[in-house]
């Protein structure tokens, strides 16, 4: 049976921490409720009065579309607000205003009750296509569609703009739209029943600095409007009538992770070294081009992952060589001298392009089918497009290439032999590039780790995704909340793998680096360094810790942490033990 959540009883429940932070206040249950359609007839004179008041309607919700997809740019970023542009589509999409006009003049029905029977029915029409981004795009329909109806009634806008106090804002799941619109100066924290951490809502409450939680299943059923609670936005922990001791442990957490964050950004100037002289290499992951800033914010030695697969992501169709040339060049030549490791194409997966459906057919196990080199090594054109402009740009900075999901010796030298018809290619063109790139092989399929001595005699550097590996090695989905606590990076299996790669790497002295989640938490870098890895790569933003851990830890306590932790036999035994480790070396008063 779930918790009681109606009395006066605490309550913690645990969700996904999607954005840190803690808040503590009363909650306001945000509930999507459908706009209420009279239905009536028009009489027939007033029936050009009628289509009118639609157009009018229109322009209003596109004004204020425009409004908030502006915001959304200015506070948030360029590629968050083209979500929008989805939304003024649906506006501006003749078929579906011609249809409400045709159903209007053929039932006399008044115009909103004309524009929901026609909107709802291409809303289930999308809703039926066997094509996810397709299927999406009900929910841009339905969105436009409450707003449109909102105007056409006189209704203002949802109640998410309006706060009347500071609350803390629990929903079923946000639109993008409604997202937009939060109240910034009101909302304390956003938990969400569903989403993910890259759902709108999250963006949204990273960009406001507020905590975020979601993934909570049925919160915002069981909640009341005005509810005491506790958001712990770094544990995922949504606590309902907290108690006095809970709020007073709370209120200290929450100052120690104040002067933790202030002393962790003084300290950020300085170099990554050991206590005992160790020089550690932090590296950022990027996405985008002009996430090139964060990588010098914080202070970073340069890009240890470029996703490339976002120039694809939100595409309509697969980017040019040259547009790619241009994009890999202006990372390089921004970070320069700092290395940049450019990943070629790793869609598929939780990825599928979708502007290119037909490229990307439907998989009942993503995770395992058609993504990252396996597509590649088939869609060779696509692949060389990449290559090729990957190479042009080597000419301009420090520019290294990795594989993803190589899961063993034939698809490294199939991908190695593609790579070098590119190199001829560009040398037949007389275009300039870096002749020594050195090219790496990414470790996150169990196969290529049992096979990593063969590996290394292929390439020059190995890195190991983690995020991959823990959910081939475990059989644990990483995107499914269900199983999420059985996602255990410490899990002897994982460590051993680790350690066998590193031995097999640098016998023959190939440099190994993580770029999965597990190389940017403080609490397991000491294991990694001790297991003898040699670079971390992480988002920019936890850079700050892990170089305040770096300089607070020595490298020769860290590899008898990892013997210890290779002794024992329980991955949360293990995890006790790094955090025990943590502890010791970044205390807070
Ligand atoms: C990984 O698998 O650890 C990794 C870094 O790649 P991605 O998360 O993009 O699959
Ligand atoms: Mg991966």
């Amino acid at each position: 049976m779930p918790p009681d959540t109606s009395d006066n009883q605490e309550v913690i429940l645990q969700g996904i921490p999607a954005s840190q932070g803690i808040a503590y206040g009363q909650l306001f249950v945000y509930i999507q409720s459908d706009v209420e359609i009279p239905s009536y007839n028009v009489d027939p004179e007033k029936r050009i009065d009628e289509v009118a008041r639609f157009d009018q309607a229109l322009v209003s919700t596109r004004q204020q579309i425009a409004k908030i997809q502006a915001e959304v740019e200015k506070n948030i970023g360029a590629e968050e607000a083209r979500i929008f542009d989805a939304h003024l589509m649906v506006l501006e999409d003749q078929a579906l205003t011609s249809e409400v006009i045709r159903e209007f003049e053929k039932t006399g029905n008044n115009i909103e009750t004309c524009f929901n029977r026609v909107s709802q029915r291409y809303v289930q029409a999308f809703t039926e296509i066997d094509d996810e981004y397709l299927r999406e795009r009900a929910s841009d329909i339905r969105d436009v569609a409450q707003r449109v109806l909102q105007n056409l009634l006189g209704q203002a806008e949802n109640s998410l703009s309006r706060l009347a106090d500071k609350r803390i804002v629990v929903a079923n799941d946000i639109s993008p739209s409604d997202s937009a619109s939060i109240d910034r100066s009101a909302a304390l924290a956003v938990v969400t029943d569903s989403g993910s951490k890259t759902s709108h809502a999250v963006i949204v409450a990273r960009s406001m600095k507020v905590p975020a939680i979601v993934g909570m299943r049925d919160l915002s059923a069981r909640a009341r409007n005005g509810q005491w609670a506790i958001v712990d936005g770094y544990e995922g922990v949504v606590i309902l009538n907290p108690s006095e001791s809970t709020l007073f442990r709370y209120g200290k957490i929450q100052a120690q992770k104040k002067t933790l964050e202030g002393r962790l950004l003084e300290a950020n100037r300085e170099p990554a070294v050991t206590l005992d002289g160790e020089r550690v290499t932090l590296l950022a992951n990027i996405e985008k081009v002009d996430e090139v800033g964060l990588v010098n914010d914080y202070n970073a030695d340069g890009v240890g992952l470029f996703r490339t697969e976002y120039l694809y992501l939100n595409s309509a169709r697969m980017p040019s060589e040259s547009e790619q040339t241009v994009a890999y060049r202006k990372v390089a030549e921004s970070l320069a001298p700092k290395p940049v490791i450019i990943r070629s194409l790793d869609l598929g997966g939780d990825k599928p392009m979708s502007g290119s459906p037909h490229l990307f057919p439907k998989e009942d196990n993503p995770f395992m089918g058609f993504r990252a080199i396996r597509f590649c090594l088939e869609h060779t054109d696509i692949f060389k497009d990449q290559l090729r402009a990957i190479l042009a740009a080597s000419a301009h900075g420090k520019i290294r290439l990795m594989y993803p999901m190589i899961s063993g010796a034939e698809e490294l030298a199939r991908a190695n032999a593609i790579l070098a018809e590119c190199k001829d290619e560009l040398r037949a063109r007389g275009t300039p590039f870096d002749e020594k790139m050195e090219v790496g092989a990414m470790i996150e399929i169990p196969s290529a780790a049992t096979t990593s001595d063969i590996l290394a005699t292929q390439c020059d550097f190995f890195s190991i995704g983690t995020n991959d590996l823990i959910q081939y090695l475990l059989a644990i989905d990483r995107v499914n909340d269900r199983i999420a606590h059985l996602y255990e990076p410490t899990h002897p299996a994982v460590l051993r793998t680790l350690r066998h790669v590193v031995e097999q790497a640098h016998q023959q002295k190939v440099p190994v680096s993580i770029c999965g989640e597990m190389g940017g938490d403080p609490v397991l870098v000491p294991l990694l360094l001790g297991l003898g890895v040699d670079s971390l790569s992480m988002t920019p933003p936890l850079i700050p810790a892990v170089r305040y851990l770096v300089r607070a830890m020595k490298l020769a306590d860290a590899r008898k942490l990892a013997a210890k932790a290779l002794k024992l036999t329980d991955a949360k035994e293990i995890y006790a033990l790094c955090t025990e480790f943590y502890r010791e070396r970044v205390r807070v008063e």
